[in-house]
C-alpha cells in the first residue's frame, strides 16, 4: 500500500486509486505534498464557481503536479543586471534579421491580411514572433496547468495566478487544446507569441477558421491574435514605434526623463534622425529614451513604444521589438551601438550606490538594490551637482566618483 493512504480506506477505493495511479504517465511528486492537494481542491471549487465545467476542473486539476522548478524560477534573482548591449545583441543580430526577412517573405500574404484587419505591419508581427519564441522554436515545455496551479498555491502572487489558472481551464473547456498538450513557459505563457491565458481568452482569434483558437499549431491564429492584442492595446497604424536619433553636443540629458513632448519641441532642440536629417513635421508626442547612458544610442519613442510596453513592461524589450522590426523591414544597424564595456551591476553595487547618494543628500528612496525612477533621478541630481553629464545612467565613472568598487571588479576569494 502506498504510504500516503489512510488506513481506513476501503479496498475498492484503493483499487481505484492504484489503477488511476498506474495510468499516470509520471510519478506524482504532488501526492507527497498534502497542502498542495488541499490547495488544488480549493482551486477546483473556485474554477467551478467561476464557470469552468466540473468535468474539466476535476480532471485537469487531479493530474496537476507541484513543480518545484517553477518556484525556483519564480524566486530567481539574477545576481547581476543585464546591460543594454548584452540584451540587445542577444535578441537582435544578423542571423535573426536574416531569418526574420525570410519569414516575412514566406508569410507575406498572411501578414498582409493581419495588417489589413488589425493595422499592425508585418515586420512588427515577425519581430514579436522572433523575440517571444525565436520564430516558433521555443514555446516552453512546462505543463501550463501544473505551472499555474503551483504558482496559484504559492503565497507570492496567488491571486494573479489563480485567475490565470482559471483562464487556462476555460481555454481547455472551449476545446482549443487538450490539457496534456497545453505547454508553455514556467509562468504560463503559451504558443508562438507567448500569450498568458487571460490574454488568450480575450484576444486570441481563430484566423484559419478551423473552429479552434490554436496559438501553438496555427501561425494564422497566432499572428492574427498578436495583431488583435496590439490593436486593443492602442496600436497606432499611422506611425512607427519611434526611431534612433542624434542629440546635439550640448544636449541637456535631464530631458530624457520619460516625459512626452511634441515632436516639434525635440526638433527645435536640435535633435535629428540617426543620419542627421531633420525630424518629420508631424503633430505627435514623443519621449526621449537613453537606455545605455550618453555614450550609447538615443531614441525618440512614439505612441507604439508604449503599446509594446503594454505587452511587456520593459524599455529594453520595446526597443528590441522596434529595432528588430526596422531591421527586418530593411533598415541597417544602429548608428550609435550601445557601448559593450558598460558595467554589469550586482544588486549590492546598486545598493551601495543608493546608500552613497543618500549620504550626500540625494534622495533615492529606501536602498533596495533596484534601479528605479527615484534612483535615476537621484543620479541625475548628483551628476548635475558634480559637473558630470546628467544622463541618470550608472556608469563606471559614476561609481568611481563615489569611490564604490564594483563587485565584478573586486578580487575574488
Ligand atoms: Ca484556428
Amino acid at each position: 500500500m502506498p504510504p500516503f493512504l489512510p488506513r481506513n480506506v476501503t479496498h475498492s477505493l484503493i483499487a481505484a486509486i492504484v489503477s488511476a495511479t498506474l495510468m499516470m504517465p509520471v510519478a506524482r511528486a504532488a501526492d507527497s505534498n498534502p497542502s498542495f492537494r488541499t490547495c488544488v481542491d480549493q482551486l477546483r471549487d473556485k474554477a467551478i464557481d467561476a464557470g469552468v465545467s466540473r468535468q474539466t476542473a476535476t480532471r485537469v486539476l487531479a493530474s496537476a503536479e507541484h513543480l518545484d522548478r517553477v518556484i525556483e524560477l519564480d524566486r530567481r534573482q539574477p545576481e547581476f543586471t543585464t546591460t543594454f548591449a548584452d540584451y540587445l545583441n542577444r535578441r537582435v543580430n544578423d542571423d535573426k534579421v536574416k531569418e526574420g526577412r525570410a519569414l516575412l517573405a514566406e508569410h507575406r500574404a498572411l501578414l498582409q491580411r493581419v495588417k489589413r484587419e488589425t493595422g499592425v505591419p508585418p515586420a512588427y508581427l515577425v519581430a514579436f514572433w522572433g523575440l517571444e519564441t525565436h520564430f516558433g522554436r521555443y514555446f516552453g515545455k512546462m505543463s501550463v496547468p501544473s505551472s499555474l496551479a503551483t504558482l496559484a498555491c504559492d503565497e507570492r502572487r496567488s491571486d494573479y495566478f489563480t485567475g490565470e489558472l482559471i483562464s487556462a481551464l476555460r481555454i481547455i473547456d472551449e476545446g482549443a487544446i487538450s490539457a496534456r498538450d497545453m505547454e508553455g513557459s514556467w509562468a504560463g505563457a503559451m504558443g508562438h507569441v507567448q500569450f498568458m491565458p487571460s490574454v488568450f481568452l480575450r484576444y486570441a482569434v481563430d484566423a484559419d477558421h478551423d473552429g479552434k483558437r490554436d496559438l501553438w499549431h496555427s501561425l494564422p491564429d497566432a499572428m492574427m491574435s498578436a495583431g488583435n492584442f496590439l490593436s486593443h492595446l492602442g496600436w497606432d497604424s499611422d506611425y512607427r514605434w519611434g526611431r534612433e536619433v542624434l542629440l546635439p553636443d550640448d544636449f541637456n540629458y535631464a530631458l530624457a526623463d520619460g516625459e512626452k513632448k511634441p515632436l516639434k519641441d525635440w526638433r527645435k532642440m536640435g535633435i535629428t534622425d540617426a543620419f542627421g536629417n531633420e525630424l518629420p513635421h508631424e503633430d505627435i508626442q514623443a519621449s526621449l529614451v537613453i537606455p545605455a547612458g550618453h555614450r550609447g544610442p538615443a531614441f525618440l519613442a512614439y505612441k507604439n513604444f508604449n503599446v509594446i510596453m503594454g505587452w511587456n513592461r520593459s524599455e529594453y524589450y520595446a526597443i528590441a521589438v522596434g529595432y528588430l522590426a526596422d531591421r527586418i523591414a530593411g533598415a541597417g544597424k544602429l548608428q550609435n551601438p550601445p557601448p559593450e564595456d558598460a558595467p554589469t551591476l550586482a544588486r549590492d553595487d546598486i545598493k551601495a550606490l543608493q546608500e552613497a547618494l543618500q549620504e550626500k543628500g540625494f534622495e533615492t528612496g529606501k536602498p533596495d538594490g533596484i534601479l528605479g525612477p527615484d534612483t535615476r533621478s537621484a543620479i541625475r541630481h548628483y551628476q548635475s551637482a558634480n559637473q558630470l553629464i546628467a544622463d541618470g545612467y550608472p556608469s563606471k565613472a559614476l561609481f568611481e566618483s563615489l569611490h564604490i568598487t564594483l563587485k565584478a571588479e573586486q578580487p575574488q576569494g
